[in-house]
């Protein structure tokens, strides 16, 4: 069985370290190529983009792909409708791996927001110091919001992407827990979060740190994602190739083609 997985994060690391070496299976996990050194992987990996949908379900054809695997970021919302449109075309199932939100518990105090760029509105007129936690591809729209202070976390140098007279810039890659994170929000005298709703357990300590300080976030809603088979994490990923494997699980179905 020829696997292809669409990575970029934890859940697609640790599926393909599941699947990897495992007798009958030839997996490939493809990257976008937005980090210049991403971390060691289990299986080969091809790095960069396929040319929309169309390019993807080529390549499915070309690279005689059985299953397609997207296992991409919750807010990686292109690629993710592109695989269903190319597991229609190519006629290769697709399964994907879609983590949950997390949700509101007692003592949280988020705003709500659809898109990156409703969080300045958001913030609101005052000056405030900002902890900004939404990556990097998007930043240009604080610059609507000069005001404040930031402090921008990322995992790459974030370049020419935002510059404002009041910023500072941490470069790190998580997990991060909870009590480093309180400790980096009390010393930065962070007063706001502004988040994406990535979901999951890797990047959750900032906004236990932010419950248990008593300070507000700005949380960006998920954009929808295409209706394709789905499980929650890579383990039930895994049992699920496995039963495939083996004819213990029905086939999977592919996505709505080009409709
Ligand atoms: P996106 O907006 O959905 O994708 C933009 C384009 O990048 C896609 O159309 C595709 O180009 C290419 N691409 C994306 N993921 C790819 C993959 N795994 N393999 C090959 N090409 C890929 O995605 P994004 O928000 O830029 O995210 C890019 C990658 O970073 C994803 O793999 C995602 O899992 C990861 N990531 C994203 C976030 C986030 O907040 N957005 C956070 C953490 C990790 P073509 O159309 O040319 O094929």
């Amino acid at each position: 069985m020829r696997i292809l997985i669409l990575g970029g994060t934890s859940e697609a690391s640790a599926l393909a370290r599941g699947l990897a070496g495992r007798a009958g299976l030839d997996v490939t996990l493809s990257l976008a190529g937005r980090t210049a050194a991403p971390g060691a992987q289990a299986v080969r990996t091809r790095i960069g983009g396929f040319g929309g949908a169309q390019g993807l379900a080529a390549h499915l054809g070309a690279q005689k792909i059985d299953l397609l695997i997207d296992a991409t970021h919750p807010f990686a919302a292109r690629i993710s409708r592109n695989a269903a449109l190319a597991s229609g075309q190519a006629r290769v199932p697709i399964l994907a791996v879609r983590r949950p939100a997390w949700s509101r518990e007692p003592g949280d105090a988020w705003t709500e927001v659809d898109a990156v760029a409703d969080c300045p509105a958001a913030l609101g007129p005052a000056p405030r110091r900002v902890f900004l936690t939404i990556g990097r591809q998007e930043l240009a729209a604080f610059a609507a919001a000069p005001q404040h202070d930031y402090v921008v976390r990322t995992i790459e140098p974030i370049a020419g992407a935002l510059s404002l007279p009041r910023l500072s810039a941490i470069e790190a890659r998580g997990p991060f827990d909870a009590a480093s994170e309180a400790a980096l929000l009390a010393s930065a005298g962070i007063e706001v979060l502004v988040s994406k709703n990535s979901g999951g357990p890797d990047t959750y300590g900032k906004i236990q740190a932010a419950r248990g300080l008593g300070l507000p976030v700005v949380m960006v809603r998920r954009p929808d994602k295409p209706a394709v088979p789905e499980v929650a994490d890579s383990a039930a990923a895994l049992a699920w190739v496995l039963a495939l494997r083996t004819r213990e699980a029905p086939p999977l179905p592919c996505g709505r083609g080009s409709g």
